[in-house]
């Protein structure tokens, strides 16, 4: 029998050609809504899915009797039900490792950008104000040698630490759920309370998962422990931060400027206040968003779900506990 997998994001032609291969493939280049009917049927009969963006709840699970894995393209899972899908044996795969680097690049992209306040002056350039040289009032922060304070010193979060301690001279604090003597060694990293971080950092920027532990981590108590001249970078998930809260410091210059890659609501509402802040610089969630890793995350969904629905143990597999539960 050839199993049959629902691709419901935009795939390049080579990739689905791949899956095609091996499966029957129903392909959803753009789906708005989960209860089309299309989609509803192609679910029905479906043993894979491979995509993102997509909210898997345990009600639309009830409707893919089948369904053996997902292939999520993307390393953050928070949009799956991970404990329901190991409970009912569905494998779980992401995209971990092909888009560290490149993440890492837009969280200091965000750190220089918001520092030296390039988006707001290049704007300032494009309007024609530039009439005579620039004074104080345009003048920005150094990036170089100032405390980095990593929230999250995972894959990303020691890719960016990383760029800050050997690229840009920064001393770094960290503040994760384990400690990581490894890059103590390598970046002088010092673990510490997140409140001793949160004060003594000059840019806090955040790369945990979000989770029930992690979900509004930072809210108007922390913003409230940081230095008035902190500035504040999130290119983890909208729904850590308390965004209310964020505008509120920002507003009352609690804290100096943001780099936002993520937002509490995606895409970004229009009543949303961030992106006209001037000591905001808000960009698209593009984190991972190059060409070459994104189809390097597509390439390694299209290997994770091949291999799971082969019986095969995928490359990168979340829930290790429904492997068991298929395979013993
Ligand atoms: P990772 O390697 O799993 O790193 C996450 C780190 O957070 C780990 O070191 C983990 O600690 C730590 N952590 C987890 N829960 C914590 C808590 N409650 N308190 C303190 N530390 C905690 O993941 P990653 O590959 O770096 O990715 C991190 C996140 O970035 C993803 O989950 C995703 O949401 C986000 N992301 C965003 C974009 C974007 O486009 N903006 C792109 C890629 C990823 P341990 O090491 O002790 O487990």
């Amino acid at each position: 029998m050839t199993k049959r997998i629902v691709a419901f994001s935009r795939l390049k032609d080579s990739h689905l050609e791949q899956l095609r291969q091996e499966f029957h493939v129903d392909y959803f280049e753009r789906l708005d809504n989960t209860d089309d009917p299309d989609f509803r049927a192609a679910l029905a009969q479906a043993h894979g899915m491979v995509g993102s963006g997509l909210r898997i709840t345990p009600e639309l699970l009830d409707e893919a009797p089948h369904l053996e894995a997902i292939a999520t393209i993307s390393v953050g899972y928070d949009n799956y039900p991970v404990d329901e899908l190991t409970r009912r044996g569905i494998l779980l795969c992401n995209t971990p490792d092909v888009l560290t680097e490149t993440t890492a690049d837009t969280g200091f992209l965000l750190i220089m950008t918001a520092a030296r306040r390039a988006v707001e002056l290049a704007e300032f350039v494009k309007r024609g104000d530039w009439q005579e040289s620039i004074g104080e009032s345009h003048f920005g922060s150094d990036v170089h040698g100032k405390t980095l304070g990593m929230i999250g010193l995972g894959r990303i979060g020691a890719a960016i630490a990383r760029r800050g301690a050997l690229g840009f001279g920064m001393p770094v604090l960290y503040s994760n759920a384990s400690p990581k003597p490894a890059l103590e060694k390598e970046l002088g990293a010092k673990r510490c309370e997140m409140d001793e971080l949160l004060a003594q950092s000059d840019f806090v920027c955040v790369t945990v998962p979000l989770s029930a532990d992690t979900e509004h981590l930072i809210g108007a108590r922390e913003f409230k422990l940081m230095k008035p001249s902190a500035i504040f970078v999130n290119i983890a998930r909208g729904k850590v931060v308390d965004e209310a809260a964020l505008i509120a410091a920002l507003e009352m210059g609690e804290i100096h400027a943001a780099g936002l890659d993520v937002f509490e609501q995606e895409p970004l509402s229009p009543e949303s206040p961030l992106p006209y802040m001037p000591n905001v610089v808000a960009l698209p969630h593009i984190g991972s968003a190059t060409h070459e890793t994104r189809d390097a995350m597509a390439q390694r969904s299209v290997d994770n779900i091949t291999l799971a629905l082969k019986g095969k143990r995928p490359i990168s597999l979340v829930n290790q506990d429904a492997w068991q539960h298929r395979h013993q």
